[in-house]
């Protein structure tokens, strides 16, 4: 079954998509944690960040490049920003196709517990 991301990739569903490429595609996070929350993820379906390969190394990193411009489109960079990855149960993680959460905006706290 696919996932939700799988379903906004293809189309089947509506986001508010702000960035797209041929391997990557970011959108506005549905349930926001601040004021600018953005999920960064890569069109090829892969589950959690522990199931990358060695062949990914390059799309993760792309991912993340994408991640810097949207936060320069943005105007957090300068104040700031964090990026979040969020793998398999213990991490919090709910859907199961790897993103990045891009999160700024406000002054962020610490207290991932
Ligand atoms: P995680 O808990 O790290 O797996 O993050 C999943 C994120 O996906 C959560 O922050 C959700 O709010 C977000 N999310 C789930 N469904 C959608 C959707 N249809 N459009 C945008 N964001 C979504």
């Amino acid at each position: 079954m696919k996932t939700i991301f799988k379903r906004i990739i293809d189309k089947e569903i509506d986001s508010e998509i702000i960035y797209e490429d041929d391997i990557s595609l970011a959108f506005v996070d549905i349930n926001a944690q601040a004021p600018i929350h953005i999920l960064i993820i890569p069109k090829k379906e892969i589950p959690t960040l522990d199931d990358i390969k060695k062949e990914d190394k390059e799309l993760i990193g792309h991912l993340l490049y994408v991640a810097t411009k949207i936060a320069k489109i943005y105007k957090i960079n300068n104040n700031g920003y964090r990026i979040i990855c969020n793998c398999n149960d213990d991490g919090g993680q709910t859907v199961y196709h790897l993103h990045f959460h891009l999160l700024g905006g406000k002054k962020l706290s610490w207290n991932p517990t």
